[in-house]
């Protein structure tokens, strides 16, 4: 049971828009990604349109999840335009864009910081093994490079989501230095927000022949990351890769306090629908524990938004606010 000071679990009210479903990695486990040239990307007149109905649904995140596009391509500034086009669509339209779209360039990242209340990337874990297994054919996927992001978000003041993913080939030890390895950057600047802990849970399309994640292994890794990671990171967990409601009510207990973006389809794991909102607080409010939105941007960061941003987040602040004394009323 909760105790009064920590009663409260979080979740962000998110509608997922896909830039493109093309990548150039082949992550072996992945349930996403389409060949270069294979998927059509979105058009803004297309998003506009989902936009616009999203407008009366209470939805303040706009998560920007894109597959890649090489570096070196011929296509990487159009596919950058595109997804720097959308984030300010939806800011444009009331909402606040979290763009994950892989690895960037200094620049980029700079100039998405313009458009998005904050940014992701999932570490998914450090260990140099995992380039001769899952990430064999993923460039992307190099920890020194998907480290360096971190680095510069905390260079540019982003408030940034990263996270392990697990059950991919690593030993327990390699997630703790992975936890160990994003501590240390928030100490130095300060900018993670969040650490998703998402266990492996295999879909329709991947190539990695390996079991589930083992959910009752989740509690353990959470109290642990939560002994980790500094207190003002909070650790999330998508509920509906715990696919149990006693291990759910587990999770939280060892210390998982987010239940991330709620929305119609998790794009990531196309193979295990969302829980939505109202079946959440059946498990969670008979054993006390009180589910409420967030903004995709936690208030200690508020500060660090400019412009249309901050105007956009403290319009969202009010709302939330607004909206919790209404239910009390
Ligand atoms: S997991 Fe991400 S980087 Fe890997 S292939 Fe899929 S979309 Fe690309």
């Amino acid at each position: 049971m909760p105790n009064s000071h920590s009663s409260t679990v979080t979740y962000s009210p998110a509608y997922t828009i896909v830039p493109t479903y093309e990548c150039f990695n082949r992550c072996t486990y992945c349930n996403f990604r389409t060949s270069p040239g294979q998927s059509p990307w979105m058009t803004l007149a297309a998003a506009e349109s989902i936009l616009l109905q999203l407008q009366s649904q209470k939805v303040s995140e706009i998560l920007i999840l894109s597959g890649e596009v090489h570096p070196h391509s011929p296509q990487r500034q159009q596919w950058f335009q595109r997804i720097y086009d959308l984030c300010e669509l939806a800011l444009g339209m009331g909402f606040l864009p979290h763009t994950n779209a892989g690895i960037l360039t200094f620049a980029e990242m700079q100039k998405l910081k313009n458009v998005n209340v904050s940014m992701g990337l999932m570490l998914e874990q450090l260990t140099p093994a995992l380039l001769q297994t899952v990430h064999r054919h993923a460039p992307s996927k190099l920890p020194e490079i998907r480290l360096q992001q971190l680095v510069w978000a905390g260079e540019l003041q982003i408030p940034f989501t990263t996270g392990l993913l697990l059950g991919i080939g690593e030993t327990k030890d390699d997630c703790w230095e992975t936890l160990a390895a994003i501590s240390d950057l928030h100490q130095r600047y300060h900018h993670i927000q969040e650490v998703i802990l998402q266990p492996h849970s295999p879909g329709n399309q991947q190539t990695f022949d390996a079991a589930a994640f083992d959910p009752h292994q989740l509690p353990e890794v959470i109290a642990k990351a939560r002994q980790i990671l500094p207190p003002d990171i909070t650790i999330q967990i998508p509920p509906n890769l715990v696919q149990d409601d006693g291990w759910l009510l587990a999770c939280i207990e060892a210390g998982a306090r987010d239940l991330g973006g709620i929305s119609p389809k998790d794009e990531v794991n196309p193979d295990y629908p969302h829980i939505q909102e109202q079946a959440l607080r059946e498990i969670l409010q008979p054993v006390g524990w009180e589910l409420v939105p967030r903004l995709p941007i936690y208030p200690q960061f508020d500060n660090w938004l400019t412009g249309e941003l901050q105007t956009a987040m403290k319009h969202w602040r009010t709302n939330i606010r607004d909206s919790k004394i209404v239910k009390k009323l």
